[in-house]
């Protein structure tokens, strides 16, 4: 059973800016958290039993990374459509595009070939999409794994775990102790860009800065890298579901 969450239209004055946003409650948060959506706006998660001029503070406190992120999504929005998960849908994965079939039933998912078969109990789209992001959350889990250990053996690297979370605001991170976290929305993206994004956390297990012996290891790992990375520069935005 998932616990019952409040959604709340509110506004927010930052730095003479109305910003409108969606306040959640939710049993399950554990911190107040805020998001930007590239279509659906700003949304902030709060904790139950945490008041809501907590969550005006705490917005206020990111103002500068919430005006710059509207700025920047207001120009993408424009030129990435928002996905209608809706029966026949195009839905991106690994480079490839299904088509989305939708029918009722208890949740599942499953992949024949380019069609990609979603049954929920209801057809909102919120289930249709919370039933998506988990079964695209497993894929991420699987591919990243066989990836990291593929490319891992190029350079005698062993990572010591691997991980795939959601992430705000960063595609991947490793730590000193070699734990690998990834993205999981880079399953949207071509596999090349999966590839280009672990060879540069395996990378900083040989150079943690950004230096230009760190960009050597990662072209030993995934000669041609560049390319991903610029891949990743102009359509990250766009990985979202
Ligand atoms: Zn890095």
């Amino acid at each position: 059973m998932m616990p019952p969450v409040d959604e709340l239209q509110r506004e927010i004055e930052i730095r003479g800016n109305r910003i409108a946003f969606l306040l959640r409650r939710s049993g399950r948060a554990r911190q107040i958290r805020a998001e930007i959506h590239l279509h659906r706006g700003l949304r902030v998660t709060l904790p139950h039993g945490m008041e809501e001029h907590e969550a005006l503070a705490f917005l206020h406190s990111r103002g500068t990374w919430i005006l710059r992120t509207l700025r920047r999504f207001e120009r993408l929005a424009s030129v990435i459509p928002e996905r209608a998960l809706t029966d026949g849908a195009r839905l991106p994965y690994l480079g490839r595009e299904l088509t989305l079939r939708v029918s009722r039933g208890p949740v599942d998912v499953a992949l024949t070939s380019d069609v990609l078969w979603v049954q929920v109990p209801v057809r909102r789209e919120g289930t249709v999409r919370r039933a998506l992001q988990s079964w695209y959350f497993r894929q991420a889990c699987a591919v990243f794994e066989e990836r990291a250990s593929a490319l891992a053996a190029r350079i005698g690297i062993r990572p010591v775990r691997i991980r795939v979370r959601e992430m705000k605001s960063r595609w991947g991170s490793c730590t000193r102790a070699g734990v690998l976290t990834f993205n999981w929305c880079l399953i949207l993206a071509p596999l090349g860009v999966v590839d280009y994004l672990i060879a540069h956390e395996l990378a900083h297990l040989k150079v943690p800065n950004h230096s230009p012996a760190f960009w050597t290891a990662c072209e030993e790992i995934y000669p041609g890298y560049q390319v991903a990375r610029r891949w990743l520069r102009r359509f990250g935005a766009s990985l979202v579901i």
